[in-house]
């Protein structure tokens, strides 16, 4: 889980301003490849955008890219070539510690694994989330409390992590992504680890949290999940194979497998 606490004024004070649309990620060309001989090319040329309040998933059967997509549209990762625009900033131009910034304002992670830190209340566990903030204790737990709310999980603010049920660990992960409103959420598999019922509880959250406005992108391998989606973005031998949208509010033009 990158939780780096990068002071949040780097971006302002550096940074040109992001452009003032709707796009929340915006990838040109992307290319990766790593190191060898020859080099192992994963990522072909991708485009895709993002715009504000969309809920997709970007699906594909595993070695098709996602993880490797994900950690370059989470600024975990730099392209080999290409453009990478997160909320309007260009990645290429933003030094370690801009990108940490850019990272944990504008970035919610959600993974298939939880990670939250054991021994610590579910309430705790979010706070942590705005570390990065520098609010003082008593406001991020206030702001923990809400998002805990949000998730449905008001009543278990002061419980250790350990005692809830993997659902409940997963709300909470997911209210720890939230807490500090980034621009986009990043779930990677997150159901993966519950059982069907669970799963659906939390792509059910998922659906509610997006009406209410936040954008979510979720990687996964199970075409169910995917289909219950909005829009569907789906990857093979690193290139968006096809980028198909049920939500008759976002139309879209796919010309080619890109997606402009
Ligand atoms: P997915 O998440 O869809 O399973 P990945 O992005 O993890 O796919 O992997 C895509 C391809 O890139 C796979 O063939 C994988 O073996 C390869 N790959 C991933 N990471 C590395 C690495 N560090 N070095 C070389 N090849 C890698």
């Amino acid at each position: 889980m990158p939780c780096d606490g990068a002071a949040t004024h780097d971006l302002d004070v550096t940074m040109t301003s992001p452009a003032p649309d709707d796009v929340v990620i915006d990838l040109r060309d992307v290319v990766k490849e790593y190191p060898g001989d020859p080099p192992t090319r994963v990522l072909h040329g991708v485009d895709l955008i993002v715009r504000q309040r969309e809920l997709l998933a970007i699906v594909g059967p595993s070695g098709s890219g996602k993880s490797t997509l994900l950690h370059i549209i989470g600024t975990l990762d730099r392209p080999t070539s290409g453009e990478v625009r997160i909320a309007g900033y260009d990645v290429a131009r933003l030094a370690d510690r801009q990108l940490s910034a850019l990272r944990a304002r504008e970035i919610g992670f959600v993974f298939q694994q939880f990670f939250l830190l054991p021994g610590m209340s579910a309430a705790d566990n979010v706070a942590d989330g705005l570390l990065y903030t520098g609010r003082r204790l008593r406001d991020r737990r206030a702001r923990a409390g809400e998002a805990l709310e949000r998730v449905g999980l008001g009543h278990r603010l002061d419980y250790n992590t350990e005692k809830l049920s993997g659902g409940e660990r997963q709300r909470v992960a997911i209210a720890r992504a939230l807490v500090g409103e980034p621009s986009v959420v990043l779930a990677d598999e997150p159901t993966g680890n519950l059982d069907s019922r669970s799963g659906d509880a939390i792509v059910a959250l998922l659906h509610e949290l997006n009406r209410d406005g936040s954008t979510i992108v979720v990687i996964t391998h199970d075409h169910d999940i995917a289909a219950s989606l909005p829009r569907q973005v789906a990857m093979r031998d690193g290139l968006i194979e096809s980028d198909v949208s049920h939500d008759a509010r976002q139309p879209r033009e796919t010309t080619g497998g890109m997606t402009r």
